[in-house]
């Protein structure tokens, strides 16, 4: 789970870790009230979605003049940003970040993320901060720091020598040296005890005046674990995910959405990256990743062929399903329950093995559905993209 950046902002506060003064706000009339609040020379009004890139794209204003304020909030405030993270459609928004600006002296770069490599801990460091990470790892990957963490013994004095003295710390402001040594063992503790998987503070700056701010902050939370975070639970905003999978999450099940016109409903998440590939590799895209589960119900079932369904992209089905735990008759039962109450009018291909398999085929092909069986993956994934039509170009057709 992704949260806000004033969220971001309250938590590394919690942490020992030094943010701007500032509040969030929803409206204009707040923003002003706040404003008023805050003695500052600058103000900085912040668009606040969750996705980067939002000074670029005329989401974050600074202003001297207090007076200003609630005009800068009204022209962001309902504006649909569109940034590199958001995606063509961008995102609208619909809160506002009031704080006191900072005298900037230098812009520094700050993750701390999971090392797929290790899998322990990872700071990322940069004294290139306030520019699109991406740019500087493809341009200047050299000026890229990174320092892992041995989770058995946790974040130690060294490691935050090493990364200030990499930076060249002592050389940008000898006095920020031990206060970023510090930062850093806070930094450390909140990804641990709160579980994050990605905290990245861009810029992380330091002031005219020798103090350390973190100016921006974006946090990911492993979803495994939330349950043991009520407060960090709190913070999820509805608005800035996906509806259909929202849905999907309320009804347990395991599904990403995708691009392509094939929707998947399969059992299993291994089966399900199969299915996808054999798609592929049959010459179309899937629509998306749905794992219905070990445990599928026939409820569960007519919930996932209804999120299916949703999406308007999806112009045929293929049901892959191995029947262990889940039995294929109740997968069956699931199609025709789910097709009764929404109607399909696209081709459904179905491919059914395992616990009951031929009750299930049997039931499909007594329901009076537009239901095709298949004997195996390949066949099926082969009639499924017939029925829909190709969209991948072979590789040598694209050559
Ligand atoms: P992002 O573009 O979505 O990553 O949003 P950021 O929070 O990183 O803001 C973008 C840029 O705005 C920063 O890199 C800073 O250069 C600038 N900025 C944000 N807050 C302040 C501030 O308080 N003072 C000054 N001088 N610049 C700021
Ligand atoms: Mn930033």
């Amino acid at each position: 789970m992704n949260v806000h950046e004033f969220q971001a902002k309250q938590l590394f506060a919690q942490f020992g870790i030094a943010v701007p003064k500032g509040k969030e706000v929803k409206n204009v009339g707040a923003a002003e009230k706040w404003a008023a609040k805050l003695d500052t020379p600058v103000y900085v009004v912040k668009a606040q979605i969750h996705a980067g890139g939002r000074g670029k794209a005329g989401g974050v204003k600074l202003t001297k003049n207090r007076a200003e304020v609630p005009g800068l909030a009204k022209e962001i405030l309902g504006k649909t940003l569109v940034t590199h993270q958001t995606g063509p459609k961008g995102r609208k928004v619909r809160r506002l970040l009031i704080e006191e600006g900072a005298a900037i002296a230098k812009e520094l770069y700050l993750s701390l993320l999971v090392d797929r490599d290790s899998g322990w801990p990872v700071f990322i460091a940069s004294t290139e901060g306030g520019m699109e990470i991406e740019e500087v790892a493809a341009h200047s990957p050299e000026k890229l720091l990174k320092e892992l963490i041995d989770p058995a013994v946790g974040f130690q004095g060294y490691n935050g020598r090493n990364l200030a003295f990499g930076l060249g710390l002592p050389a940008i402001e000898p006095a920020i040296v031990n206060p970023f040594i510090a930062m850093l063992g806070n930094l450390y503790r909140f990804f641990m005890e709160k579980n994050a998987t990605m905290v990245e503070i861009n810029p992380l700056v330091v002031t005219h005046d020798k103090r350390l701010i973190a100016l921006d902050g974006k946090v990911s939370f492993d979803d495994n674990s939330l349950f043991k975070h009520a407060d960090v639970q709190a913070f999820r905003d509805l608005h800035e995910e996906e509806p259909l999978e929202i849905e999907a999450s309320n009804n347990n099940l395991n599904y990403v959405k995708l691009d392509g016109n094939i929707g998947c409903m399969v059992n299993g998440a291994g089966l399900a990256m199969a299915t996808m590939d054999v798609i592929k590799l049959a010459g179309s895209e899937p629509a998306n990743f749905l794992d219905v589960g070990g445990g599928a119900t026939k409820e569960t079932v007519a919930a996932g062929f209804r999120i299916l369904l949703k999406d308007k992209k999806v112009k045929g089905i293929f049901i892959n399903i191995f029947g262990g735990i889940v039995r294929c008759e109740r997968i069956a039962h699931g199609v025709i329950d789910a097709a009764k109450e929404v109607g399909i009018k696209i081709p459904v291909v179905v491919r059914l093995q395992g616990t009951n398999a031929e009750e299930g085929r049997k039931l499909l092909a007594e329901s009076g559905l537009n239901v095709e069986v298949a004997a195996d993956l390949w066949e099926a994934a082969q009639k499924i993209v017939a029925l829909t039509g190709k969209k991948r170009k072979k590789k040598e057709e694209a050559a």
